[in-house]
């Protein structure tokens, strides 16, 4: 037993530190130095079909091949699934047989956006200028998407199924686009008495794209028909091509370090690309694969995982299926489910830090804070635990077991107070697919803005957390 009470209470509470002072100076250089790769995945992945793009490119780097490449999958085998360019598995084959299961990681690269609406273009005579017309995807707050630059990213399907690749507003030397403001010298009557939600509406989120006349007396719509000109000149498309395109418009420009100390990481987009990128990262650096490894993509998970390139699909399934077939070359529906009823699972997703200047909304004992670490969230919901994934406190247990016998600093942490609101993950759609699952990510302070916070302790060691698990037998 302890000798006084200052020992008893170290030996006997738990109050997560800031790991930042654990960090000596050898160490902050291979911090810093994961955040420099970071930053440069998440600047060039504006979108889940560029996160796809940019992750192939690293799986590739490091020995990993589409499952098409293979005729038989053997043990030690890196082989990666590609869904409709917009969701993705990387697995390497373990050595225990397939239906021993997986260990998953799962995260999603979908953000929240704005959509081009499928008849976006429109002149405004008046204000001289032609617009884009968007739709939000995602609980964003609308306000924080004005006056502020804006880049544009994404496919344009032709009728002929071709594809045209735009993005334009990353490079220095590219425009960018902005939806504006009203100014505050008339927003008195108008706009000031408006509620949060309503301070900027969805019909006002038009996109500024130009404001030169074609040079044609014939024409009415000089501004638009001039748009429509240098679309064509440019990308060989016209007015009606739109409506087969998936045109994003994201926050411009790179992610930067944030604070004097360069502790944190200031971007678009790391809900949930920060889960995505380490789990990635982990997999390429796993020393040992008794059971298979295998991360996953999903896309859509902000607008209810819905869809077939969400996690509430059969993309799981399907998954499972092709491994399966390349593996064994005659399966059964029991091999198929033994496999997955012995997969375990970690939903990678960022939590709330606590933020200093709303500190009301969280219950303090139970809320993340930067810098402290991976958070373990057991369950998700609202209210009463509303639509949740509450995990079993077994595997509590074994995920806070494989963290500690690792060194992997990590916290609790609730969405918020009790009553104060709630959300969720894909969590709750791999438990439905009987497999053990929890939420395992870090904090994040402003989630769904245009310039989201993270700490590069925090991200470290999250890969690190994700390496563990994987290779956990
Ligand atoms: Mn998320
Ligand atoms: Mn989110």
């Amino acid at each position: 037993m302890p000798e006084d009470d200052q020992n008893l209470e170290e030996e006997l509470s738990f109050s997560p530190e800031n790991i930042w002072e654990k960090i000596d100076k050898e160490k902050r250089d291979v911090v810093f130095s994961f955040a420099d790769d970071y930053i440069e995945f998440l600047s060039s992945s504006k979108t889940e079909r560029k996160s796809v793009e940019e992750a192939e490119k690293i799986l590739r780097e490091n020995g990993f091949k589409a499952i098409s490449e293979y005729d038989q999958l053997r043990p030690g085998d890196k082989v990666y699934i590609i869904n409709r360019n917009k969701s993705l598995a990387a697995v390497i084959i373990g050595e225990d047989e397939l239906s021993k299961g997986c260990n998953i990681v799962a995260s999603h690269i979908d953000a929240p956006r704005l959509d081009l609406k499928a008849r976006p273009l429109y002149e405004d005579k008046e204000a001289s200028v032609a617009l884009l017309q968007t739709h939000y995807y995602g609980g964003i707050k609308k306000y924080q998407w004005v006056s502020t630059p804006l880049a544009i990213h994404g496919k344009v399907i032709k009728e002929d199924g071709t594809p045209v690749d735009i993005s334009i507003g990353e490079d220095p030397k590219d425009p960018v686009f902005v939806i504006s403001d009203l100014l505050p010298h008339l927003s008195k009557k108008k706009q000031s008495k408006r509620k949060m939600k309503k301070v900027i509406k969805g019909e006002e989120l038009n996109l500024l794209i130009a404001g030169i006349p074609i040079d044609d007396e014939e024409v009415e719509d000089k501004v638009k028909t001039n748009v429509l000109k240098l679309l064509n000149d440019k990308y060989d498309i016209k007015e009606e091509d739109f409506t087969s395109a998936e045109l994003e418009i994201v926050p411009a420009g790179n992610s930067r370090d944030v604070g004097l100390d360069r502790s944190m990481i200031g971007g678009y987009a790391h809900d949930d690309r920060v889960c995505a990128y380490s789990s990635l990262k982990a997999l390429t650096e796993l020393n040992s694969t008794k059971k298979t490894a295998l991360i996953i993509f999903f896309d859509k998970e902000e607008i209810g995982s819905e869809g077939n390139t969400g996690a509430n699909s059969d993309f799981v399934n399907s998954i499972y299926s092709k491994l399966l077939d390349k593996y064994m070359g005659d399966y059964t529906m029991q091999d198929h489910r033994n496999m997955m009823d012995n997969s375990k699972a970690l939903s990678g997703d960022v939590s709330p830090g606590i933020n200093p200047s709303f500190k009301s909304v969280h219950d303090i004992q139970n809320a993340a804070s930067l810098g402290k670490g991976l958070v373990i969230t057991k369950f998700t919901g609202a209210g009463g635990k509303y639509s949740a994934n509450d995990a079993h406190a077994e595997y509590v247990a074994l995920i806070r077991r494989i963290f500690n016998e690792n060194d992997i600093p990590w916290q609790t942490s609730e969405l918020g107070k009790v009553d104060e609101g709630g959300g969720g993950t894909v969590a709750k759609f791999l438990a439905n697919l009987n497999i053990d699952v929890i939420d395992i990510g870090i904090p994040l302070l402003g989630m769904h803005s245009p310039f989201e916070v993270i700490s590069k302790a925090d991200l470290y060691y999250l890969s690190q957390g994700y390496k563990s698990f994987l290779e956990a037998e």
